[in-house]
């Protein structure tokens, strides 16, 4: 980061991350690129359609045309396994910056166990103690810092749903003669797959691929089971997966039989926060705004927050400079992520659900989200990166030296990266839905 001296304490090893993959949206990509992520090193695939399909006879339903993406938002949407993505974040973490500032220093296995807000001190399991003018708590939804900010031990609380997520090489289904017809049928963009006459709507399927398309991506969200089940040895999830799709077309249940290493995660949720800081620390990401998978937006708002951060605090010289700084960066961020927070609990389509829990984070004059076209327009076409700009330098906190605060950023990619959304695009538009091939 700019001018600071950071370093990140990480419970895991990385040994054994979450094999699974998530879509970056624009909004998400827009923040991603100007710090200089490669999308290439990182595998990405650009998403360009989305189609909603009947799980059960594998009839298109609605197709939504995302190659507009680009030209639209300035940024296009993309999906990328998790490793890949951890991996250039990384690359981008532990270079020097341009201007010769330290590179991030990561400790792995290194798990936090407490901390004090006053102080700026977090202890970790095994002892030590760290001081720090800011810490940031990016711990996830489980987070160990959350009670510290909030005064709270409440728990996240289990919903209705659990996911189960699989990968699959494309060979392996390529070269699986059971499955000619649904390869030959499956273009290069996002699916949702859900049955429309299931008594439990909120189930389906998403399948996107990664990984330059080598690789495809499946989550299953289904009802909650009965037990938690991500702490298990080993469990083998084939059978209840197969028993929640027992309705779906038979290719996609020929799918979830040649799969491997199945898993199963219990989906949990908190409500929005008022507040997400006390004395030197700041919660971001699943920390401070944990969402369910409706929208895919998790991943995407702790990009924007990482974002906003990373602006608000450019240039603070002084350990005095941080509180007031912090306050720009939660009335930049609390009200677009509680916004999204609430909207990710519910599937598309039925955003009028959450409409009246949604409007005192919505500011007096400006539309609530009542529908998909307008969920994702609002999500896709925000510019963080600009609303954090403007807030700080109407806080008079920068000095207003630069029309479009592009020195704010430790560009290396040398070319212009604040464009706004264009408002008199249509947003992402529904076309005739897919011509159906042989299944
Ligand atoms: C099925 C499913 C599909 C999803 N798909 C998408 C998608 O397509 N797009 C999207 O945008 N989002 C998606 N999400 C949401 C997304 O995964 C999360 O929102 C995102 O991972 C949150 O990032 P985070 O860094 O805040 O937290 P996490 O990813 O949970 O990372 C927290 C990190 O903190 C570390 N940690 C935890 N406790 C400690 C401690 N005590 N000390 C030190 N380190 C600690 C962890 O090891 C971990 O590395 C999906 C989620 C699910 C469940």
């Amino acid at each position: 980061m700019l001018g600071h001296s950071v370093e990140i304490f990480e419970k895991s090893k990385f040994a054994k991350e979450v094999g699974a993959a998530l879509g970056l949206t624009p909004n998400g990509s827009r923040v991603l690129a100007t710090l200089g992520f490669s999308f290439e090193s990182a595998r990405a695939r650009e998403v360009s359609s989305w189609d909603v399909v009947d799980g059960v006879t594998l009839q298109t339903l609605k197709s939504m045309d995302f190659t507009t993406a680009r030209a639209q938002f300035g940024f296009p949407a993309y999906s990328v396994h998790r490793v890949d993505f951890h991996g250039e974040l990384l690359r981008l973490a532990q270079k020097s910056g341009v201007a010769g500032e330290e590179p991030v220093t990561l400790h792995l296995a290194s798990p936090v166990v407490s901390a004090d807000a006053q102080e700026g001190l977090v202890v970790l399991q095994d002892g030590s103690h760290h001081h720090a003018d800011l810490i940031i708590g990016a711990d996830g939804i489980h987070s160990v810092l959350r009670p510290v900010v909030t005064g709270s031990l409440e728990k996240p609380r289990f919903t209705d749903l659990s996911a189960f997520r699989f990968l699959i090489p494309t060979n392996k289904m390529r070269d699986d003669p059971a499955l000619d017809g649904l390869m030959k049928w499956k273009g290069t963009g996002a699916a949702t797959l859900a049955n429309p006459n299931d008594p439990f709507p909120k189930r389906h399927m998403m399948w996107y691929d990664c990984q330059d398309g080598e690789v495809q991506n499946f989550v299953g969200i289904s009802h909650a089971r009965d037990e938690p089940h991500e702490d298990s040895a080993n469990p083998d999830f084939t059978a209840p997966m197969l028993e929640d799709f027992q309705a779906y077309h038979p290719d996609l249940r020929h799918v979830i039989k040649i799969a491997e290493d199945i898993s199963c995660w219990p989906l949990m949720a908190r409500d929005p926060l008022p507040s997400w800081t006390k004395g030197k620390i700041i919660l971001v990401g699943d920390a401070a705004h944990p969402m369910l998978p409706f929208g895919g937006q998790g991943s995407n708002q702790a990009i924007e927050d990482a974002g906003a951060l990373g602006i608000v605090l450019a240039g603070a010289e002084n350990v005095t400079d941080i509180p007031g700084r912090l306050k720009v960066f939660e009335d930049v961020r609390i009200n677009r992520a509680s916004t999204i927070q609430i909207l990710s609990t519910t599937r598309a389509g039925t955003e009028k659900s959450v409409e009246e829990a949604l409007k005192q984070y919505v500011a007096p004059g400006t539309k609530v989200p009542g529908s998909l076209a307008e969920r994702n327009w609002d999500a896709y076409s925000h510019n963080v990166l600009q609303a954090a700009a403007e807030a700080l330098a109407a806080a008079k906190m920068l000095p207003d030296t630069s029309a479009n605060h592009e020195d704010l950023f430790d560009l290396d990619q040398g070319h212009s990266l604040l464009l706004p959304a264009k408002k008199d695009f249509p947003g992402i538009q529904e076309v005739a839905p897919r011509a159906q091939s042989a299944v």
